[in-house]
């Protein structure tokens, strides 16, 4: 008689739940075991810069997967399980107690962490982060109820930090954020998107100050490198994330701002996938390498992994695609470009109204990446676009007199 087979799972997030579900989809029917560092199971993360800060949602409501699904499914799930080592040669992971597994095929998917600032008073008892649902219960207090503060610093104007401050407006608080950069999510968007943010910001009394440095943080909020103080009762530093990749390294796979994945999102050692946040990957319609910190590629990513698991020929080429809510402000991306790779931007509808398509075109007119701000069930046109590499007439793609 054979033994079972063995999957093993590192990571207690999305991917790591949509990977236990795609194995048993895939009618896998050996053991999962999946392994997590936090104490609940695996949940989603939008929620907690979203409904979860506006008290319109709770844990329960944004768990990835019911608790029940994996008794059912003969998921082994260990929660606050930090795995410490892999053990390649052996095939083992190490946990907590020393004590180890084996495994036939392990995935990981052990996602980011917050960035976090190297300077005076960054680890105060007034500075915040924010990735789990603790931090978000923290930040939630100080947006309400009796501990609620009247001002809120936030260094960084990227997607958290800008949805922290809408929340935070919304419920009363002054708020001011500081960005080194010129533009709030300048990387992500470029110049033209980046100043529509920062208008949408400014018009709801946000304090944003731009191409700001950081000198440090004290009690009494932050001090600016020109000597500027600016009053806070509570700081959240929202400068990023960086790939949870300590463990891929350690044990020898090749690694860089990520661990590397090919398009069925093995990576150097065949006998090991990786998933979601952590995955750097040679993305085979993009033609290039990326790493995709985005919800949707948590939960996308999974199903290949698992047939890759499985020895079966698969290769994940989804467009990257995310998702922000600011204010009145519902928007959805599309599509891969950055700065100095694209030629313009095309908006097509009303932008000062707050409803529109903005396209990032390249010299050849080609659309790289479609933004629809408050314009819905246009994504799957914006795909049809990206994916045609065929050029387009600018002035027609603007006239929304024609349809898209
Ligand atoms: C506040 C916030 C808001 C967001 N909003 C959006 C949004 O609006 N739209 C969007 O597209 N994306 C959004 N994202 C990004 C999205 O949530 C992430 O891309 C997604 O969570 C990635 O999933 P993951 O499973 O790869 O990693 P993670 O969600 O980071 O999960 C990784 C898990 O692995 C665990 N782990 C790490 N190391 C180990 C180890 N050694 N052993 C065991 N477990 C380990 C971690 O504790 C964690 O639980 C948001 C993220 C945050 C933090």
């Amino acid at each position: 008689m054979t033994s079972e087979r063995h999957f093993v799972i590192v990571g207690g997030g999305l991917a790591a739940a949509k990977l236990a579900e795609a194995l048993r989809a895939s009618d896998f029917e050996g053991q999962v075991t999946l392994l997590g560092a936090e104490d609940h199971l695996p949940y989603e993360r939008p929620p907690l810069s979203k409904d979860h800060l506006f008290g319109k949602k709770d844990l329960a409501d944004f768990v990835a997967v019911p608790g029940e699904w994996y008794r059912d499914h003969r998921i082994d799930v260990r929660l606050g399980t930090a795995v410490r080592a892999i053990d390649r040669a052996a095939k083992t992971v190490t946990l907590p107690d020393d004590s180890t597994l084996t495994y036939d095929k392990l995935a990981l998917a052990t996602g980011s962490a917050p960035r976090r600032l190297d300077l005076p008073g960054a680890d105060g008892a007034n500075v915040y982060q924010l990735r789990t649902i603790e931090d978000s219960d923290a930040i939630l207090g100080l947006l309400s109820g009796t501990a609620k503060i009247g001002r809120l610093a936030i260094v960084g104007a990227g997607w958290i930090g800008l949805e922290v401050a809408a929340a935070a407006r919304s419920a009363g608080v002054e708020v001011t954020v500081v960005e080194s950069a010129e533009l709030p999510l300048l990387g992500a968007l470029g110049p033209e998107m980046g100043e529509f943010f920062a208008q949408l910001h400014r018009d709801n009394g946000v304090d944003l100050r731009l191409g700001a440095e950081l000198a440090g943080i004290d009690a009494d909020g932050i001090r600016l490198g020109d000597g500027t103080a600016i009053a806070a009762d509570a700081v959240l530093v929202a400068i990023g994330a960086t790939p949870a990749v300590e463990l891929a390294r350690a044990a020898g796979l090749d690694v860089d701002n990520g661990v590397l994945v090919d398009a069925g999102l093995r990576t150097s050692d065949p006998d090991i996938v990786a998933v979601g946040d952590i995955a750097a990957q040679d993305h085979p319609r993009l033609h290039r390498r990326i790493r995709v910190e985005h919800w949707a590629n948590a939960l996308n990513q999974p199903a290949v992994a698992a047939a890759t698991m499985l020895g079966k020929p698969a290769e994940y080429d989804r467009l990257p695609y995310f998702f922000t809510d600011q204010y009145d402000v519902g928007m959805e991306y599309t599509g891969y470009t950055a700065p100095g790779e694209y030629e313009r931007v095309v908006v097509r509808g009303d932008q000062a109204g707050r409803e529109f398509v903005a396209f990032w075109l390249d010299a050849q007119d080609r659309v790289l990446a479609g933004m629809n701000v408050n314009v819905w069930d246009v994504t799957d046109r914006i795909k049809e676009l990206i994916s045609s590499g065929a050029p387009v007439d600018p002035e027609r793609l603007a006239d929304t007199a024609l349809d898209l």
